[in-house]
């Protein structure tokens, strides 16, 4: 009876330590798996053009680091990177010496080595930057000179309207800079590329990720996930992250997404819509390659030009007004939040005073096609109305930097967060961003490496 009774009571130890260990076999592949599936090393938020490279560059430089782009829409690229002219600029504008000038420079000639790896289509149509009076060719000439110093390769000043027709038969001018390394290229298929390279590097990607709350938890030795990943990404719609070290690079939501983990108030976002018209299919074959004024150095993201696309139409334009609504493609987008908060933004409100007449020119040609007609004119007097596809409206939103006198923030701004040592943003990545994005790319990834210790 006493063995009896001894081998119940041993085979109920055994079971009982058979259930303990099974209860931590499944409690060690559960955490196993959270751990797997949610935490991170190094999460990236915002997958646009800037984002995604920069992903996929630490990915390169770092091999088996654990790591997720965060965006919120349900695909890549989809709003400045999926918006824009979609020229491959040769840097030819940018004050010699600053970073936009060095990153396009070196940008554009990766982007072209790029897409040839992996045949992504782009056309090398070249870019005239047309002066048409006498001001516009004593700027024409200081441009000119900056090209060279940026050493882009290739540009000729044209100094007779022979010789511009030579190259584009129907525009005219007095002068201009020929550019036959500028290229077209669809921005949003190489966010897509950068977005599979990061895949096949091991990479996560979750879309529908509206990041609303970032939370920094503080040692605690009985909690694996709080010491090992600190840092906690809270979305929209309940999902969390964790991760050790951030990125971001939200474009339009640049300030809003940097002040979740404290970040400073300014450079503040202003969104700025560029509408463009898009010429008749028949008379696509009016120009085949770039023409752009002789930008005005105030406002040097304005100013109308024809872009050939890769799918063989041309857009002229773009306009810049007001967007009441961050990522607002239309008049009719509103959001009276984000509206109110720039209107009364003494940034923006010293901008609209300094350049009320500008403001309103701008606004004239967004609501009347023949204004904008009478701009294009000055390159091609032969466009008319019936050249112009009255059907189709095509526009992007430029996420504009602002300081709080109103000064136009030029360059790009990196911040980190030096308190925890874990975040870094990026603030301002104005044009050419999309083709500096590789160059911008090796940048921040450097800089992460060396302020995350990676
Ligand atoms: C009209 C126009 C024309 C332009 N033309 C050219 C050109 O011809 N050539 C050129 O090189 N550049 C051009 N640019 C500039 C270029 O498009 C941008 O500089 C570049 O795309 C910026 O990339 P980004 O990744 O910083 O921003 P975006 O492409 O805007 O990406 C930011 C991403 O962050 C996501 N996001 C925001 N908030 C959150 C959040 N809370 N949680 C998760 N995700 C979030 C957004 O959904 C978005 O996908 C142009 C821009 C405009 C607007």
């Amino acid at each position: 009876m006493s063995t009896l009774n001894y081998l119940f009571a041993s085979s109920l130890i055994h079971y009982d330590k058979f259930f303990l260990e099974l209860n931590r076999f499944f409690r060690l592949r559960l955490a196993h798996s959270y751990v797997n599936e949610h935490c991170f090393d190094v999460v990236v938020v915002g997958g646009g053009i800037v984002g995604s490279a920069t992903a996929r560059q630490l990915l390169l430089n770092r091999p088996g680091l654990r790591m997720a782009i965060l965006e919120k829409e349900n695909e890549l690229g989809m709003h400045q990177t999926g918006h824009n002219s979609g020229v491959i600029h040769a840097g030819i504008y940018y004050k010699p010496g600053s970073l936009k000038a060095k990153l396009c420079v070196e940008g554009s000639q990766m982007a072209y080595k790029y897409c040839d790896d992996k045949k992504i289509p782009y056309k090398r149509v070249g870019k005239l930057i047309v002066a048409c009076n006498a001001l516009e060719v004593e700027r024409l000439n200081e441009l000119y000179d900056r090209s060279l110093k940026n050493q882009v390769q290739g540009v000729k000043l044209l100094q007779s309207i022979e010789q511009i027709q030579a190259i584009e038969p129907k525009c005219v001018g007095l002068a201009a800079i020929w550019s036959p390394n500028t290229g077209i290229v669809d921005w949003g298929q190489v966010n897509r590329s950068y977005g599979k390279d990061f895949e096949q590097k091991g990479g996560k990607i979750f879309n529908q990720f509206q990041v609303i709350k970032f939370e920094l938890k503080t040692k605690s030795s009985d909690n694996d996930s709080d010491n090992n990943y600190p840092i906690i990404i809270s979305s929209k719609n309940g999902q969390q992250i964790r991760s050790k070290y951030v990125i971001t690079a939200a474009g339009l939501y640049a300030d809003k997404v940097a002040q979740l983990t404290n970040g400073k108030k300014i450079p503040k976002i202003v969104p700025f819509r560029g509408e463009y018209l898009v010429l008749r299919k028949e008379s696509s074959d009016m120009v085949k390659t770039n023409i752009y004024p002789v930008p005005d150095p105030r406002f040097p993201f304005l100013g109308v030009h024809f872009t050939p696309r890769m799918d063989g139409s041309i857009w002229v334009g773009p306009n810049a007004v007001l967007a009441f609504k961050r990522e607002g493609y239309r008049y009719r987008d509103f959001n009276l939040m984000e509206f109110i908060e720039t209107a009364t933004f003494p940034g923006f409100l010293r901008l609209s005073f300094r350049y009320f007449f500008a403001g309103i020119d701008e606004m004239y040609r967004s609501l009347s096609v023949n204004a904008q007609l009478k701009k294009l004119q000055r390159f091609v007097p032969s466009i008319t109305k019936d050249d112009i596809d009255l059907t189709k409206h095509v526009a992007g939103v430029r996420a504009q930097a602002l300081d709080e006198n109103g000064n136009l923030v030029d360059d790009f701004v990196f911040e980190f967060d030096a308190n925890s040592g874990r975040v870094m943003h990026v603030r301002n990545a104005p044009s050419p961003a999309a083709t500096s994005s590789l160059a911008i790319a090796r940048v921040i990834a450097e800089r992460a490496e060396q302020e995350f210790k990676l």
